[in-house]
């Protein structure tokens, strides 16, 4: 069946024999034991990092919840991975894989610039006992260790859409698995496990749910990978909530609708900015000259909704971002209304300097909005924005 159909129809397959028309929403925390040694079982089976067998009591909504469950299989079947694992963020899906490598005895992470701001922080920090290396895409192989556990890389990245060769990646990364945060692209452009990637990442709470009013993150992988994961987010109990679980698994049956839509509109304005005298540089990978290895059309079906511009000076940046009006100030991405913000002094603002992005820099999540009317909003914030003469240092803006 195609992707459309099976975004509309997956995990909803049983749906007509239970008689209903949408997934019931089970709030439970815990469930009735049929016996001691029958919910002992069912305990051991989740704890060593199996799913649930069909029959079998959930125990402990931290451990199994099936709107959880619904969302995770139908979001592997996008991807086109054995199995998914729900989390409370994609922070926290980002977390329980990195402590999985830890409890493997594999701590060492190589990861490629730039990551998303809380990423990256993470694995600076190495709050979590892992240790980075930072690579290039072509000095991954040169930087694996003995105990190298994970390859982390995101493309398109955050906020400037650099791509990444993901075949040449895997390649260079030899028998280590590679980790696709996917959150930009979604599996509507892009499925990296195709590609030969062995996880993907998602903030579910972009593209995913849509709408703006869900957290959420998930992974999708071999069931033997799950199996290794599955048991840290039962530990440290950073699971999905069925509520969110719900309107993810919801937003998923558009998904395809709106990524298109969204990616149409953001080529219109993409284009209309090249063209504006006070945007010094469009980063979009459907412009000519962004995708040098060509990778639109190949590793990825389109260019996507995210665009961001360098208007020369924070001053300036501050001033569009301040003004627009239908588009909103705020962080976060991926939803039915536009966003913008500031990445150096918000999204990245935890990021060492060397990896910040550039002071003028504003990145743009477009929305299903009609492109003229985005166009206006910032045509009019760009007519009154001026430079100013005393440009204050990006450092001081982050430490204030
Ligand atoms: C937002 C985001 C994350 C973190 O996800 P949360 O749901 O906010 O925890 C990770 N990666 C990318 C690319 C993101 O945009």
């Amino acid at each position: 069946m195609s992707f459309d159909t099976v975004a509309v129809h997956a995990a909803r397959e049983d749906l007509t024999a239970l008689g209903v028309h949408v997934p019931p929403i089970d709030l439970s925390s815990t469930y009735p034991l049929p016996s001691i040694e029958a919910g002992g079982q069912a305990y051991d089976r989740m704890a060593e990092g199996h799913s649930r067998e069909e029959g079998q009591t959930p125990v402990y909504q931290r451990l199994w919840s099936p709107g959880v469950a619904r969302f995770e299989e139908a979001l592997a079947r996008l991807e086109g991975a054995e199995a998914g694992i729900g989390f409370a963020s994609g922070m926290a899906a980002l977390t329980a894989t990195l402590l999985s490598c830890v409890a493997a005895g594999t701590p060492h992470v190589v990861a490629v610039r730039p990551l998303y701001g809380g990423s990256d922080h993470l694995l600076e920090t190495g709050l979590l006992g892992t240790r980075v290396t930072w690579a290039d895409p072509h000095e991954v192989a040169a930087a694996i260790q003995a105990d190298t556990g994970l390859v982390i890389v995101e493309t398109p990245a955050n906020p400037t859409l650099e791509l990444v060769d993901l075949r040449a990646l895997v390649a260079q990364a030899g028998t280590v698995p590679v980790l696709v945060d996917n959150t930009f692209a979604t599996p509507v452009l892009q499925r990296p496990l195709e590609q030969g990637a062995s996880i993907v990442l998602h903030s579910v709470t972009k593209f995913l749910a849509g709408h703006g009013d869900v957290l959420g993150g998930i992974v999708a992988t071999s069931e033997e990978l799950a199996s290794r994961i599955r048991p840290v987010r039962a530990l440290t109990g950073a699971t999905m909530h069925p509520l969110a679980a719900y309107l993810a698994h919801r937003g998923l049956q558009t998904l395809p609708v709106r990524v298109r839509a969204q990616q149409d509109t953001a080529q219109v304005v993409a284009h209309w900015l090249v063209n504006h005298t006070d945007v010094q540089h469009v980063h979009y990978p459907g412009l000519g000259g962004s995708d040098p290895a060509g990778l639109v059309g190949d590793q990825m079906s389109g260019p996507g909704a995210i665009l961001a511009m360098d208007l020369g000076s924070f001053e300036r940046a501050r001033q569009v971002a301040e003004r627009v009006s239908l588009i909103g100030h705020a962080v976060s991405l991926g939803g039915v209304d536009s966003l913008i913000q500031h990445p150096a002094a918000l999204t990245h603002r935890v990021v060492t300097p060397e990896a910040r992005p550039g002071a003028g820099i504003l990145r743009l999540s477009v929305g299903l909005e009609a492109a003229e009317d985005l166009i206006a909003d910032l045509e009019q914030a760009l007519a009154t924005a001026v430079s100013s003469t005393s440009e204050p240092h990006l450092r001081q803006l982050i430490s204030s």
